[in-house]
C-alpha cells in the first residue's frame, strides 16, 4: 500500500507524483485516461509541430524545474509581454514536459484506464473507490482533477466540498492548427468580426515549422452546428479565404476553460473548500488555483509537501 493516491494523471498529478518521488515518498496515480498529460497533447506531422491543447507558457519567475528535468534547451522566446514576462513554448510541443515527468516517476505505481467514482475515510485510512469496484486505500490524498470530475468524488465523502464544486462552469473550445506555405495566408492574422476566433497565434520558427512554412494556431467559439470537426476547417477557410492547408488538426474541448477562476469571490470559494478539506486531504488542478501550465509545477510541489508534513505528523 502506497502512503499517497493522486488522482488524475494531467500536469498537477504528474507534478504531485515527480515531487513526492523527489522527497522518497511512496504513491500511486490514477488516471483515467490510457495516456497521462491530461490536456495536454502535442504531434508532429509533415514538420508541423502541433499542440492540441496548451502551448503558450507566460514565465514571469526563473524555473528551477526546467534544469531538474533537463529541459533548458527544449524551450524557445516566442515573444514578451509589455510587462517583461516572457512567453515560451516547448520546441517539441508541451508534451516533453509530460514526457520528462513521467520518464522521472520510478518508484510510484502508474494506473491508467482506471476511473475514480468515491472517496472515504475507514478507520484512519483514505479510501479510493474506482468504477471497476476495486477499493485502495492510503493515508493521503492528492486529488488532481478537474471539478466537474471531482464534485462527484466528493459526494459521500464531504458534501459540503461537493455542493460547492457542482457550481464551477466551463466554456467550450475548439483549437484549430493549420499548416500553409508563408504567402498563402495573410500575417498578422487579421479576422473579420464574425469568424468566430476566440485567439489566434501563428509562427513561423523553425523549431516548429519546416522552412517557408507558417503554423496557425487558433482558438475557435463557432456556434454549434458549425463546430463540428468535420466542417470547421472548410468553415475557417471560407470565413478567412485560405485555400487548403498542407496540415490541419481540430481539437475539440467542451469543457475547456473553467469560468470560476475568474470570478471575484472564487479566492473565498477555494479557501472555504481548503477549510473543509481534511487534514491529508489535497486538491490541486488549474480549475482551482490558476490556469497556466507553470503554476501546476508550483502546485504539484505545495501538494506534495502538505501530504508530507501530515504522513510525518
Ligand atoms: C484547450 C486548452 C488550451 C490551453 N492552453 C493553455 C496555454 O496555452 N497556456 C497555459 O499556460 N495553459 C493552457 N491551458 C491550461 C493548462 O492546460 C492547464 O493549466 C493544465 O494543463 C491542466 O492540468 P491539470 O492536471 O490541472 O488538469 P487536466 O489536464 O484536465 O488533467 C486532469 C486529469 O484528471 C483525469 N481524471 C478526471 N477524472 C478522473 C477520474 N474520475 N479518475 C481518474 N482520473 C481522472 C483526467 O483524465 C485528466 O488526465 C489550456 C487548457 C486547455 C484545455
Amino acid at each position: 500500500m502506497a502512503d499517497v493516491i493522486i488522482v488524475g494523471g494531467g500536469l498537477s498529478g504528474l507534478a504531485a507524483a515527480y515531487a513526492l518521488e523527489q522527497q522518497h515518498v511512496s504513491y500511486t496515480l490514477i488516471e483515467v485516461k490510457g495516456r497521462l498529460g491530461g490536456s495536454i497533447s502535442s504531434q508532429r506531422r509533415a514538420g508541423f509541430v502541433i499542440d492540441g491543447g496548451p502551448f503558450i507558457l507566460y514565465q514571469s519567475e526563473a524555473w528551477p524545474w526546467l534544469s531538474d528535468l533537463g529541459l533548458e534547451d527544449a524551450i524557445y522566446e516566442i515573444g514578451r509581454l509589455p510587462d517583461g514576462n516572457r512567453l515560451i513554448a516547448f520546441k517539441d510541443g508541451t508534451q516533453s514536459l509530460v514526457d520528462a515527468l513521467v520518464q522521472r516517476l520510478h518508484s510510484g505505481q502508474v494506473m491508467p484506464r482506471m476511473s475514480v467514482s468515491t472517496l472515504g475515510l475507514v478507520e484512519d485510512q483514505f479510501t479510493v473507490c474506482l468504477e471497476n469496484g476495486m477499493v485502495i486505500q492510503a493515508a493521503a490524498l492528492i486529488i488532481a482533477a478537474p471539478a466537474r470530475y471531482a464534485e462527484r468524488m466528493f459526494y459521500t465523502f464531504e458534501p459540503a466540498i461537493s455542493e460547492k464544486l457542482l457550481r464551477f462552469r466551463y466554456d467550450t473550445i475548439t483549437r484549430v492548427s493549420l499548416g500553409y506555405r508563408q504567402g498563402q495566408v495573410t500575417i498578422p492574422l487579421e479576422p473579420p468580426p464574425d469568424a468566430g476566433f476566440a485567439f489566434g497565434y501563428w509562427t513561423e520558427s523553425e523549431t516548429r515549422v519546416p522552412p517557408g512554412h507558417v503554423l496557425l494556431q487558433i482558438g475557435v467559439r463557432y456556434p454549434l452546428p458549425r463546430t463540428r470537426p468535420e466542417t470547421l476547417v472548410a468553415e475557417l477557410q471560407k470565413d478567412m479565404g485560405w485555400p487548403d492547408p498542407i496540415v490541419a488538426d481540430t481539437n475539440y474541448w467542451p469543457e475547456a476553460h473553467c469560468l470560476n477562476p475568474h470570478h471575484h469571490e472564487h479566492q473565498a470559494v477555494m479557501a472555504a473548500i481548503d477549510a473543509l478539506l481534511p487534514a491529508g486531504v489535497a486538491l490541486i488542478g488549474s480549475d482551482y488555483h490558476g490556469d497556466r501550465v507553470e503554476a501546476r509545477m508550483a502546485q504539484g510541489r505545495t501538494a506534495a509537501e502538505k501530504v508530507r508534513t501530515w504522513l510525518t505528523r
